[in-house]
C-alpha cells in the first residue's frame, strides 16, 4: 500500500498565482513594514511591503519596455542580493518564468540554459557581465535585453541597468498578468534529474504554492510556536543560492510567506556567516551538510557570540549521524534534516525540531497532501523497513521536463508516480530514511554535477577513447566529488602527469563545483550496457570494492 502522508491534509487553492499568494496573504500576522530582506554585508534593506511594491515596478517595466508576455522567460545569472527576489517576484507579476542559473557557469554552460529555456531576459551583475554577454551573444540574445543589478551602471552602456526597468512612471497603464495557476510555470530551475545533461524542471504556479503551504504547516509552525514572527525566532541567515530550489523555496519564497527576516550573503562564507549570525542574532539557517561540517570544526565558531542560534537545517545531501552529533556537542544547536528536489518544488520531507534527536539520521516525515512508494526492482512495493525507490504523488510534484516529453514519460510511473531515483526505507513511525542513490547524480557541496556533461567533455580531448565519471565519497569534507576513469588512445601514456593534463582540460571548461575533484584514474575499459551505455552503477561498486581493499 502507499503511504500517505502521516500529517493531516491541506485545503491547497487552485485559483492563485504564487505573486498573489505571498502578497494576498490573508492570514499575515506581520506588520507589511516588517523588513524581509537584509544585506549582510551593507544592512542594506527592503520591507515586505518594500518587495511588493518594486516586484509591480519591476514587473510594470517589463510589460513597457519589452512588451513582457506570459510564458517570457527570464534568466537570472547572479550571486545572492536582495534585489534578484524582486527581479524573480516582478517577472512573475508580468506573467513571466524564471529561469535562475548558477553565477559561476562558464559562458557555455549559460548559454545552454539561455537557449534551452528561451529566455527573453537575462539579469545579471556587474563582476558577471563579461560572462553573461559572451553567453547571451551565443543564444542570440541582443545586450540590451541584459539587465545589471547593483549600484554601478555599465559604464559602455551596452545594457540596461535595473533602476531603468523599475521605474514609478508605468504605474497605472499594466495590469498583473492572469495566470492558471496549474498549467503556467513559475520556475524552469535546471537540474539533471535521473540521468543525462541538464534539463529545465518545469515548476507551476500551484506547485510552488502548495510547498509554501505544505512546508509553512510542518516548518513555519514549528518558528510561529517559539517566537516568530518578529519575535525570537524568526531570523535566517541565507548561505543557500537562490539559484537552487532549496534557496529559493526554504529562503526567499518562505521568508516572505512566513514574515521571516533573511539575512542574506552573497555566498558561502563562514567567517562571514558566523559574523551576520552574532550582528543579527540570527535564529536559523538552512544548509548542505559541508556547512554542518563547518559549524562542527571551523576554529571562528568559537570567536563569536552564537547564543542566538536555535537550529540548522540540512538538506540537499545525505548528512552523517557524526555531523550531527559534533554540532551538537560544540554548540548545542539541534540539526535536524530534510529532504527534497528541484522535480518536488523543493520539500518532501522535513524532520521537526522535536524529532531530530529521537530519530537521527531520518529526513523526516512525508509533507501534508503526499503519497509515497517504496518500490523493489520488479516495480511492486517492498515491505515497510525495506529500501527500494523512493516513488512520490503530491500537488507540489512537477508537471514535466520542459519541451522534453519522452524524459517526462520516463520520469512518471504509469500510475502518475514521480520516480525520484533515490533509494529509501520507511520506519513504523513514519520517518523516511535516504539510503542510496540509483541515479546518476553526483552532488558535491549540495550542487548537481551531471556526469554525462564532464563525460562529454573529457571525449573532447584528443588524447581519451572512452570516459566515465561517478562521484566517490569525501568524508573529510562531509561531501561527494567527482571521479573520472578514463580510458586513453592507444599509444598515449597514463601516469599522474596525464592525469593532472585532463583535470585541468575539464576545470577550464566547466563551473568550479563540477571539477573532478576525485581525480583522473585510467582503466582499460569503461562498463558499457549491450546498447553502449555507461554503467555508472558498475564503475561505483567496483571503485567502492577498490576503496575497501586499499
Ligand atoms: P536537486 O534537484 O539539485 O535538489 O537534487 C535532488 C537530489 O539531492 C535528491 O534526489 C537526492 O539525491 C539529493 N538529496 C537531497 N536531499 C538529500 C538528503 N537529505 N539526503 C540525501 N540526499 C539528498
Amino acid at each position: 500500500m502507499p503511504y500517505p502522508s502521516t500529517f493531516p491534509p491541506l485545503d491547497i487553492p487552485d485559483g492563485i498565482d504564487l505573486w498573489s499568494f505571498l502578497f494576498g496573504h490573508k492570514h499575515r500576522d506581520f506588520p507589511v513594514t516588517k523588513e524581509i530582506l537584509t544585506c549582510a554585508e551593507t544592512g542594506r534593506s527592503y520591507s515586505w511591503a518594500d518587495v511588493r511594491s518594486a516586484s509591480i515596478e519591476f514587473g510594470k517595466g517589463l510589460k513597457a519596455l519589452w512588451g513582457w508576455k506570459k510564458g517570457d522567460v527570464l534568466a537570472l545569472y547572479t550571486p545572492n542580493s536582495i534585489d534578484t527576489p524582486i527581479v524573480t517576484l516582478g517577472a512573475l507579476w508580468a506573467g513571466g518564468v524564471v529561469s535562475p542559473a548558477n553565477p559561476l557557469y562558464t559562458t557555455d554552460e549559460l548559454a545552454f540554459q539561455l537557449r534551452d529555456s528561451g529566455a527573453k531576459g537575462l539579469v545579471t551583475q556587474p563582476a558577471y557581465l563579461g560572462t553573461a554577454l559572451a553567453a547571451a551573444h551565443k543564444a542570440g540574445l541582443p545586450p540590451e535585453r541584459v539587465v545589471v543589478l547593483g549600484p554601478r551602471r555599465d559604464p559602455r552602456g551596452r545594457t540596461r541597468h535595473f533602476a531603468s526597468i523599475r521605474s514609478t512612471s508605468y504605474t497605472g497603464r499594466y495590469a498583473k498578468a492572469k495566470i492558471a495557476p496549474r498549467r503556467d510555470l513559475a520556475f524552469l530551475v535546471y537540474s539533471s534529474g535521473t540521468t543525462g545533461l541538464p534539463k529545465g524542471v518545469g515548476l507551476s504556479h500551484r506547485n510552488m504554492v502548495a510547498n509554501l503551504l505544505q512546508a509553512s504547516y510542518v516548518e513555519g509552525s514549528q518558528w510561529r510556536s517559539r517566537g516568530g514572527p518578529d519575535g525570537a525566532g524568526d531570523r535566517q541567515l541565507a548561505v543557500l543560492p537562490f539559484f537552487h530550489i532549496y534557496g529559493l523555496t526554504c529562503g526567499v519564497l518562505m521568508a516572505l510567506y512566513e514574515g521571516w527576516q533573511l539575512v542574506v550573503l552573497e555566498r558561502f562564507d563562514m567567517e562571514k556567516a558566523l559574523r551576520a549570525i552574532e550582528k543579527y542574532r540570527v535564529t536559523f539557517a538552512y544548509v548542505p551538510p559541508p556547512v554542518v561540517l563547518a559549524f562542527s570544526k571551523h576554529p571562528a565558531v568559537d570567536a563569536y557570540d552564537l547564543s542566538s542560534l536555535k537550529v540548522l537545517h540540512s538538506g540537499a545531501a545525505p548528512l552523517t549521524r557524526e555531523l550531527t552529533e559534533a554540532v551538537w556537542n560544540r554548540l548545542k544547536v539541534p540539526v535536524k534534516q530534510g529532504f527534497g528536489l528541484s522535480e518536488t518544488s523543493a520539500v518532501v520531507c522535513c524532520q521537526t525540531v522535536d524529532e531530530w534527536a529521537k530519530f537521527m539520521g531520518s529526513v523526516g516525515k512525508l509533507m501534508p497532501n503526499m503519497t509515497a512508494k517504496i518500490v523493489g526492482e520488479d516495480g511492486k512495493e517492498v515491505p515497510e523497513g525495506e529500501s527500494g525507490e523512493l516513488w512520490l504523488k503530491g500537488p507540489n510534484v512537477f508537471a514535466g521536463y520542459f519541451n522534453r516529453p519522452e524524459l517526462t514519460k520516463e520520469a512518471f510511473s504509469p500510475d502518475g508516480f514521480f520516480k525520484t531515483g533515490d533509494v529509501f526505507r520507511r520506519d513504523k513511525h513514519g520517518n523516511f530514511y535516504c539510503v542510496d542513490r540509483l541515479k546518476e547524480l553526483i552532488k558535491y557541496n549540495g550542487y548537481p554535477v551531471p556526469p554525462a556533461e564532464l563525460e562529454g567533455v573529457l571525449l573532447g580531448h584528443e588524447d581519451v577513447a572512452d570516459a566515465c565519471v561517478i562521484g566517490v565519497e569525501d568524508r573529510a569534507n562531509a561531501t561527494e566529488v567527482p571521479r573520472a576513469y578514463v580510458v586513453l588512445r592507444p599509444g598515449v601514456a597514463a601516469g599522474d602527469a596525464k592525469a593532472e593534463q585532463l583535470a585541468e582540460w575539464v576545470a577550464a571548461r566547466v563551473a568550479p563545483h563540477k571539477k573532478l575533484r576525485g581525480g583522473v584514474r585510467f582503466v582499460d575499459h569503461v562498463p558499457k550496457s549491450p546498447s553502449g551505455k555507461v554503467l555508472r552503477r558498475v564503475m561505483r561498486a567496483q571503485a567502492k570494492q577498490q576503496e575497501q581493499r586499499a
